[in-house]
């Protein structure tokens, strides 16, 4: 009796040893995993674990236990590559981290809108481009390793480049755009990738909405202000004798890729103006997301969230009204201003980004507790709060009349507002346009 006990006493003991060993073991196996995974190194390796586990056997002196001991062996290093295997995958996902918003615009026009952190290539074998010719739409600012990024997915690729800058959201660039695909041969069963901000996304979109009455349209768009915004929704269209956006059509792309390593490439100026997007859909529809871009510490941590977030809202609300006739008019908050702070300032010597512009015009329509917490927001991120002394000449108060009645904006001085009492929503306002825009 005693001695069974003495020897479960011992076998206690050396099941502890074991299972501090097995611990030991198994931190050295993620070592490797790791490192295999940062070198590209396969887990399997048939021929070095046939001869560690006849080393291992050669220390077992007892030919009795030398078979039981091999499938000991055998069944630790199952285990040890089972680990291995899990380890490479958690890493490879914290990699991809690839996020999906599904984007209902109608029965036929539902589509996935894929973000990560990473490069297009994590994104780019989730639409089907092989069998299919591409037309890749981009700009002469887009990096070349972009366009190889698209072009090594695709087996029959053609490039077009648009010389970069809004003036080329043109009917010029459109009919190069035809003449590529009509050139090429293009049929309905091709395709159109559009890799640029939004003036590519619009250019391409509506290029894509008119082939042929249509060809599938996938967009990657590369700036923030098309991540966040233009890229989804489905609005397409070029400008046209001094209108902007006059030539159009609502068509919804297949898929939206967003890859934020392609923002740092970006000019931080543009990245601040997208951004202005983003805490405008803050403010008027999600408190939460609005504190996280206004306390944020390190945008570059948070960014991820802060697309995600914006494309959650905008998705929500073009699902609800697909055709901008109600509820999509919110996302013009600081709109209508706006825009024509962005027009009259191009005859100064700083004109405004749309998004500087934007960040401008949502002050006038916010209370004065949402103005302050605008300002500072805006402020953070160096974006403008006031039009300066000589932006002010050209964008008086009848110039503003003047452009908002061209518009059809304001009828019998009242203008159709989007209001922010506070933070986190909104209303719709019928506002005196003397309230609103003070001489000064
Ligand atoms: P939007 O602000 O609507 O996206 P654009 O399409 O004109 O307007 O993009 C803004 C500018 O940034 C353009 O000059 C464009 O060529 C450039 N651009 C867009 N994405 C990138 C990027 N990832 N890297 C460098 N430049 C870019
Ligand atoms: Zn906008």
């Amino acid at each position: 009796m005693k001695d069974i006990n003495k020897s479960r006493e011992n076998i206690n003991k050396i099941d502890k040893k074991i299972a501090s060993l097995f611990e030991e073991r198994m931190n050295e196996a993620k070592e490797i995993a790791k490192y295999k995974f940062d070198n590209n190194l396969d887990i399997e390796n048939k021929e070095r674990e046939t001869e560690l586990i006849e080393k291992n056997l050669s220390f077992i002196n007892s030919d009795e236990l030398k078979d039981y001991y091999q499938s000991f062996e055998e069944a630790m290093f199952k285990i040890s590559k089972n680990y291995q295997h899990k380890i490479i995958s958690v890493l490879n996902d914290s990699l991809d981290n690839i996020r999906t918003i599904t984007v209902e615009a109608g029965m036929e026009d539902s589509y996935p809108v894929y973000i990560t952190k990473g490069n297009i290539s994590n994104l780019i074998d989730l639409i089907n481009i092989r069998c299919k010719k591409i037309l890749i739409v981009t700009d002469t600012n887009i990096p070349e390793s972009y366009i190889e990024e698209v072009k090594n997915e695709a087996t029959n690729s053609f490039v077009l480049k648009i010389q970069a800058g809004e003036e080329n959201k043109s009917i010029e660039s459109y009919l190069k755009i035809m003449d590529a695909l009509s050139m090429n041969k293009f049929t309905r069963s091709d395709a159109i990738v559009a890799l640029g901000g939004g003036v590519i996304g619009d250019l391409a979109g509506f290029a894509a909405s008119t082939y042929m009455r249509g060809i599938d349209f996938y967009n990657i768009p590369t700036s923030l202000l098309a991540m966040v915004d233009s890229s989804i929704g489905g609005k397409t269209a070029i400008d046209y004798k001094d209108t902007k956006n006059i030539v159009g059509a609502f068509y919804q792309p297949k898929a939206v890729l967003i890859a934020l390593n392609t923002l740092k490439t970006l000019p931080t100026r543009e990245f601040y103006n997208g951004l202005v997007e983003s805490i405008k859909m803050a403010a008027s529809f999600n408190k939460d997301l609005f504190n996280l871009i206004k306390n944020s510490n390190n945008l570059d941590d948070d960014l991820l969230t802060i697309i995600y977030e914006s494309l959650k809202i905008k998705a929500w609300v073009v699902k609800k009204d697909v055709k901008e006739k109600n509820l999509r008019k919110a996302l013009n908050f600081g709109h209508s201003l706006g825009h024509v702070y962005e027009i009259l300032s191009k005859q100064t010597s700083s004109p405004l980004l749309h998004g500087e512009a934007v960040g401008i015009g949502m002050l006038d329509f916010s209370s004065d507790e949402v103005k302050q917490e605008l300002k500072e927001v805006l402020k953070k991120y160096n974006l403008p709060t006031s039009l300066n002394e000589e932006q002010k000449k050209f964008i008086t108060k009848e110039n503003i009349l003047d452009k908002l009645s061209l518009d059809k904006k304001i009828l019998n001085n009242k203008l159709n507002a989007i209001y922010v009492k506070e933070i986190g929503s909104f209303e719709f306002l019928k506002l005196d346009v003397n309230e609103i825009i003070k001489e000064d």
